[in-house]
């Protein structure tokens, strides 16, 4: 049996919602690969709530593998990025990876980040060669793309990917965020102090279906360019300025019009299709103001961002420790 060490090197941090279908293909082939590197790490899973089997799959996969595994158990959904967030928590490795548990990451690729860390970056993001999605999503998510790029100074070529190495002092930086809606890649990037990144493959899903509806990509948009940026509300109160200076001129000119020529009911559809345009402007900043306005509610509430029901893992860090040093001696 491999010896454990106190203190693994590399932390692999993977959030799990309903993906029963494809764990025992992701085990198969993530500790070989991790095996295969010949140095300490630990696999963090992180259960997000399943309704489906995945955590009495997850407690046997604990049980073959306690010297390598830990799993947190979430009590409900609280959504990827809030699990990877439960993940950095319990990490202690100098180096962390993110991954996805649908293979679409393949693990085999982490051996690159984990060189390119060893670089001495702190973040090292990735780009997929070919990504391996619907056509819908890759087209939505290059322009969501695009468009973060351009209102945040986060640069980030492919944010959608998961597959990311951070440093611990990173990770210690973010543990320190209360955040309640967040991105991960972007907050980490945002404490990043060598970032960098790296072409990775891309696969498609290995079972089971993708857990973003079009409505929970929506709201992760939200989070993102909301969480990072407050671009979105000062274009608001920008245009607002200028619909109102201009609003004001026509109102002036309808009065000069009225003046000299009287009365115009003609005008009349005119005005309302105006009226109608504002309204629609007026409603939409009411709901960009919300988004702001609801974040800032959440944030003040304090309230904990999760509860975590149960952590499967060994030996406490300390007994932890007095064990590796009792090991290595007998090795
Ligand atoms: N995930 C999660 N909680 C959620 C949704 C997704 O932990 O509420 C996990 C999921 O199990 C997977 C990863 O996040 O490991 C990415 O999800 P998915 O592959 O469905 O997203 P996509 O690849 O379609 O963007
Ligand atoms: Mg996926």
């Amino acid at each position: 049996m491999r010896v454990v060490s106190s203190k693994p090197e590399v932390s692999i941090v993977i959030p799990v919602y309903n993906e029963e279908a494809g764990l025992a293909n992701l085990f198969g082939r993530l500790y070989p690969a991790m095996d295969k590197l010949d140095l300490p790490y630990e696999v963090i899973f992180v259960n997000d709530g399943s309704r489906d089997g995945s955590v009495s799959i997850l407690a046997e996969q604990y049980r073959k593998r306690p010297d390598v595994t830990r799993v947190v158990l979430f009590n409900g959904n609280y959504g990827q990025h809030m699990a990877i967030l439960a993940g950095f928590e319990q990490t202690r490795g100098e180096i962390v990876i993110t991954l996805d548990a649908d293979l679409q990451n393949p693990p085999e690729e982490v051996h690159k980040l984990i060189e390119k860390m060893r670089e001495g970056y702190d973040y090292v993001g990735s780009i997929r060669r070919k990504r391996q999605d619907s056509a819908w999503r890759t087209i939505a998510s290059k322009a969501m793309n695009r468009l973060r790029e351009r209102i945040t100074n986060i640069h980030i070529t492919d944010q959608g990917n998961m597959l990311r190495a951070y440093g611990r002092n990173v990770i210690d930086l973010v543990n320190q965020c209360g955040e309640v809606n967040t991105f991960v890649p972007a907050l980490t990037y945002k404490f990043a102090r060598r970032p960098t990144e790296i072409v990775v493959e891309h696969e498609e899903r290995a079972a089971g279906e993708s857990k973003y509806s079009l409505y929970s990509l929506i709201r992760l948009n939200f989070d993102l360019m909301t969480g990072f940026s407050l671009v979105p509300l000062q274009m608001f109160s920008l245009l607002g300025m200028t619909m109102s200076l201009l609003s004001a001129l026509l109102v002036l000119t309808l009065l000069v019009r009225r003046l000299i020529f009287g009365a115009e009911a003609d005008g009349v559809f005119t005005l309302f299709a105006v009226a109608f345009f504002f309204m629609g402007v007026i409603l939409f900043g009411i709901g960009l103001v919300g988004e702001y306005v609801g974040r800032i509610y959440q944030q003040v509430r304090a309230r904990p961002r999760y509860v975590v029901a149960a952590v499967l893992q060994g030996l406490p860090d300390e007994q932890l420790d007095a064990e590796g040093e009792k090991r290595k001696v007998v090795r």
